[in-house]
Formats: structure tokens, C-alpha cells, sequence
């Protein structure tokens, strides 16, 4: 793959580009955005760019040696760390100072890719932010962050801030088709313009939460069920997809893209809006350490009215 071969985010290719055709390259970028919209693949594929032994077009050749070692991870210039499960701890940290501070082996540039950056822990966070300060000119970093503003306002100031955005929806379907995959009608509304989410098995089990958490709490269920404030902000969006529909479903008379087509209970649609204007209220205030408990509760008032 070359960047010719990414379906959607021409403007934040364009900019990428042009950072290597004025010879001004950043030290370091964050690309931020929705998980699962593509901003990795992009990353990868800058790396490349940067480190191709056979540039055509400001784009990546995609077939010479190093093109191939970078689409395999083991490219010795590319350091990629990838610890979307758990936090980024020091330790990782360690490693790519070490992998920093030697010249490069086979391009002339380095490329360190640190996916979900902001689960760097607070003392990674201050090992990187000294890395930074003072990088080797060969070494060029991306931060992929899908929470930005979790990483070190310190950090974030030393890097040039790549806003991507979930595909439109005709390219969404574009990309989920080239995969070879076919389109699931009662999961494709909930992914949201970000085909890495659909494709991942994640979603099915987001969704099976989702309705055994609005079971619960119909059956007035007082004990909470999120085990984190990321499911609980997971829960709120997919209910908030689900007012979504329910207001498109009241105002056309149809259900077509309904994911709960059997739910709809006949409320008005300013009710349906202003449910939807209080959820999201509830899921802007997340990353404020919010208490499950209480919005457990409040949520399950809203329910009763027979969502
Ligand atoms: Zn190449």
C-alpha cells in the first residue's frame, strides 16, 4: 500500500507531503481522530514515504526492499510500539531511546510510531517528553492518539497536530467492500464513518454489551455495569447512535437503519432530541473522571420513559 492507495483523508495526505516536498519535515506529529478510522495505516505508510529507497510522485514506490520490511514491521530503522491494551510504561520507553540514539542502519531517517500514544503513563510520558527536546535530526516521530489530550501539554506543544475525521459515508462503504467484506446493515450505522472499527471484532461485542447494559437497567437494575469509564463512554455513544436513529426512524416513518427496529415506543421527536441532548451532555463529561454510579442512574431515569 501507498498513500495513492488510501481511500479518503486527502487533505492530511496532502499536508504530509508537503512537509517532504519543502524539505520541512516536523520532528514530531500527533494524528488524532476516531480509533479505527485509518490514522495508523496513514502513519505507516508516511513511514515508508520517508524511508523508500525509490520515491516516485511524492509517494512511496511500495515494492523496493524497504517499502516491503516496513509493510512487515521489521524494517530496522522503524520502531512501533503498539500497546493499545494496556498503558505505554517507561520501560517501552527506554527501548526507543535506545533505538533513537543510533544512527540509522538501512534509510537515512529513523521513524518511531507510537500507536494510542496517549497511554503512555505519566512517567513515560516525562521519559518521551526528554527524547524530545532534543531529537537526532534522522528521527522523526508520530504520535496516533485517539485521546490527544491525554498526553502532557508539554508534549503535545513540541508536535505539529494532524486532525483526522471518520469517512464520509460512501467511502466508508468503499473501504469495507475493498476488504472483501460485506456490509452488515445492523452494524454498519453504529461504526460511524470508521471502517477499522467495523472490521474488528470489537463491535459485535460493544453492541451485545450495549443491550445487556439497557436490559439491565429497563429491569431497573441499580447496580452499575461498566467495568471503566471508556465502556461507559462506549455505552453512551452507541445510545446516542441508537436516539440518532429513533429521531430519523419519528421524523421518516421508516426503520430501515434502525439498530433497535423494535424499540421505538412512540415518543415525540423533540423528547428524542433532548434525550439525545442530555446524553451527550453526560458523554462530553466523561474524561472528567465522572462517577458510573450516578450517570448508571440518571441514564436509567431517561430509560424508563420508555426508550
Ligand atoms: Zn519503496
Amino acid at each position: 500500500m501507498a498513500f495513492k492507495d488510501i481511500i479518503g483523508h486527502e487533505i492530511q495526505i496532502d499536508i504530509l507531503k508537503g512537509f517532504i516536498k519543502k524539505g520541512r519535515i516536523p520532528s514530531c506529529l500527533i494524528f488524532s481522530g476516531d480509533s479505527g478510522i485509518g490514522k495508523s495505516a496513514v502513519a505507516l505508510n508516511y513511514a515508508k514515504l520517508l524511508t523508500c529507497g525509490d520515491v516516485t510522485d511524492n509517494d512511496c514506490c511500495n515494492v523496493c526492499v524497504s517499502c516491503k520490511k516496513m509493510d512487515t514491521f521489521v524494517h530496522p530503522d522503524l520502531l512501533y510500539i503498539d500497546d493499545s491494551e494496556t498503558e505505554i510504561k517507561v520501560d517501552n520507553i527506554r527501548k526507543l531511546e535506545d533505538f533513537v540514539f543510533v544512527r540509522p542502519y538501512e534509510a537515512t531517517k529513523k521513524v518511531v510510531i507510537i500507536d494510542e500514544a496517549h497511554r503512555m503513563n505519566q512517567s513515560a510520558q516525562n521519559a518521551f517528553l526528554k527524547t524530545l527536546e532534543e531529537p537526532p535530526d534522522y528521527c522523526y516521530f508520530i504520535l496516533v492518539s485517539s485521546a490527544p489530550d491525554l498526553l502532557f501539554e508539554t508534549v503535545r506543544s513540541r508536535c505539529v497536530h494532524i486532525r483526522f475525521k471518520p469517512l464520509p459515508i460512501f467511502l466508508y462503504e468503499t473501504v469495507i467492500k475493498a476488504k472483501k467484506s460485506s456490509i452488515e446493515r445492523s452494524i454498519f450505522s453504529i461504526c460511524m464513518g470508521r471502517p477499522g472499527y467495523y472490521l474488528s471484532g470489537k463491535v459485535k461485542d460493544d453492541l451485545e454489551g450495549f443491550f445487556s447494559c439497557l436490559a439491565d437497567m429497563k429491569g431497573g437494575e441499580i447496580k452499575e455495569k461498566w467495568g471503566s469509564n471508556d465502556e461507559m463512554a462506549e455505552w453512551l455513544e452507541i445510545f446516542m447512535i441508537h436516539l440518532r436513529d429513533m429521531l430519523v426512524s419519528e421524523i421518516t416513518r421508516s426503520q430501515a437503519h434502525c439498530i433497535i427496529s423494535n424499540e421505538k415506543k412512540g415518543l415525540e421527536a423533540k423528547r428524542i432530541l433532548e434525550l439525545y441532548n442530555e446524553t451527550l451532555n453526560l458523554y462530553q463529561k466523561v474524561d472528567m473522571n465522572l462517577n458510573k454510579k450516578i450517570v448508571w442512574n440518571y441514564v436509567r431515569e431517561m430509560i424508563r420513559e420508555k426508550v
